[in-house]
């Protein structure tokens, strides 16, 4: 199973793109943006910064096919 680790997170502040590469071990819960250094935090009951603000969700998500 291929597992895409590149995900492109948008801040939710100010809109800024960054191309993120993902850890695979874990899942991060903080991200600060790089642009106006606000600290993004999951929204709703996300697991982490990438399934609410990346292009691609995170790891143990890609691999749990029941989610
Ligand atoms: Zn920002």
């Amino acid at each position: 199973m291929e597992i895409e680790l590149e995900s492109e997170i948008t801040c939710s502040e100010c809109n800024h793109k960054e191309v993120e590469t993902m850890p695979t071990e874990s899942c991060q819960f903080f991200y600060e943006c790089k642009e106006c250094k606000k600290v993004l935090k999951p929204i709703n009951n996300d697991c982490c910064v990438y399934c609410s603000y990346g292009t691609v969700l995170c790891p143990p998500i890609q691999l749990d096919p029941n989610s």
